[in-house]
């Protein structure tokens, strides 16, 4: 079963042109003045025309729509995946996080459905499977292009995107595209999904370790990996190395993956690994998950001439502002002294960028400071 992404609005094209690299720009309208956007004006196709755009559907980007939208800024949100929520979303919808102020505890998929709700009201036009390739100046606004050739136009750009638009480290497998999504997978969408199932984990880290001691309750699980030392958090290893000797989980050390055994069709019926001296088994098996982590990289945002800090953006702290006028970064994805990257730090970083932004979009207008307790959030 897939997540639920958020209401997915396709966005007007500008060009929708051959080149991504080379949007029609002329072709897009103007800027308008856009009050408190209202739910008829959200409810109007989508222009490719917004105050601010969003690169990045993850809890930064989404809580970004809502302080944008407190200051009456209309937003598109674009995201490579094609559901909201980020790495929430993508990683761990099923886990509980402790530290998001006013929840001692909620699962990520929760927390990414209450972001997506806070959202709601300002209307946001989300673009999602679409990564964006490209980010050009026109005028005062700037041009984004996704890979499929859409164009939109904003006078900002949030660039919310986390670790960048990443995928998982495959292994090395023959035949291994035809078994992905059918019976390889990985992420856990679902746990339950997974019930009364064979489960090989291949990997060392939080992850496979993480996914090995929840499965165990629910599944028959097998943990492949090369070493028998395992780069995960100590209490996690000792848990793992109980349930091993209590027969509740096998652990296959050490060992890594050679082959996958199963139909055509993409059904898979054994995993065939492999010890350092070149000697086989076979581990019966409905899934596997391979955990090697994630390829993070900032793909073509790395080319758009930001200052970098290693993989993140550099940024001014006070307004998160990049060295690029009107582009600014926040959440993971930014970089500045005594950064933390938490999601209740993105939150705080958004609330900025959108104060700063604001004198872009408004010119010569004056923002006057209300809490959200005076100003109220349209339709609540
Ligand atoms: P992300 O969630 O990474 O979202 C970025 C989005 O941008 C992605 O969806 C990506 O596809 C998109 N993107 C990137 N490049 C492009 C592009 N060019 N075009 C279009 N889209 C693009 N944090 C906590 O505060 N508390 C916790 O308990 C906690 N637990 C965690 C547990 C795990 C297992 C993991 C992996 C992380 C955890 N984190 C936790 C970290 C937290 O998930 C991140 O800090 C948070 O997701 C960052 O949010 P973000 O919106 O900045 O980026």
């Amino acid at each position: 079963m897939r997540f639920r992404c958020a209401r997915v609005i396709p966005l007007c094209l500008v060009s929708g042109g051959e080149s991504a690299k080379t949007p029609a720009v002329e072709c897009a309208p103007a800027l308008v003045p856009n009050p408190m956007p209202s739910k008829e004006a959200a409810e109007l196709p989508a222009a490719a025309s917004v105050d601010i755009a969003i690169i990045g559907a993850g809890p930064v980007g989404l809580f970004a729509v809502f302080e944008c939208g407190m200051l009456g800024l209309a937003t598109a949100v674009i995201d490579a995946l094609d559901l909201a929520g980020g790495q929430c979303a993508a990683l761990y919808p099923e886990k509980p996080i402790y530290d998001i102020p006013g929840y001692p505890v909620i699962d990520a998929a929760g927390l990414v459905a209450k972001l997506e709700e806070q959202a709601e009201p300002f209307k946001p036009r989300y673009r999602l499977g679409e990564r964006v390739e490209s980010l050009t100046r026109a005028g005062a606004d700037w041009v984004l292009a996704t890979a499929s050739g859409d164009a939109i136009r904003a006078r900002a750009v949030f660039i919310a995107a986390g670790a960048g638009a990443f995928g998982p480290n495959r292994p090395p497998l023959p035949h291994l595209a035809e078994y992905e999504g059918k019976s390889v997978f990985y992420l856990v969408r679902r746990r339950e999904d997974w019930r009364g199932k064979r489960v090989v984990i291949a990997g060392g880290g939080d992850s496979a370790v993480d996914w090995a001691l929840s499965l165990a309750e629910i599944a028959n699980v097998a943990v492949v990996h090369r070493r028998d030392k395992f780069r995960a958090a100590p209490e996690s290893v000792a848990r793992l190395k109980t349930l091993a000797s209590a027969g509740k989980i096998d652990l296959v050390v050490p060992y890594q993956l050679a082959a996958l055994v199963g139909s055509g069709s993409g059904t898979l019926t054994a995993v065939t690994v492999e010890d350092l001296d070149g000697r086989r088994r076979d581990l019966p098996a409905d899934v596997l998950l391979p955990q090697f982590g994630l390829a993070a990289t900032l793909g073509p945002i790395a080319e758009w001439g930001l200052a970098l800090e290693r993989h993140q953006i550099a940024v001014d702290a006070a307004s998160c502002e990049t060295n690029q006028p009107g582009i600014y970064a926040i959440g993971d994805v930014a970089a500045y002294p005594g950064k933390l990257k938490l999601i209740l730090t993105g939150f705080a970083e958004a609330a900025r960028a959108a104060h700063s932004a604001f004198h872009l979009c408004r010119p010569g207008e004056a923002l006057h400071w209300e809490y959200s307790t005076t100003k109220g959030v349209p339709g609540r």
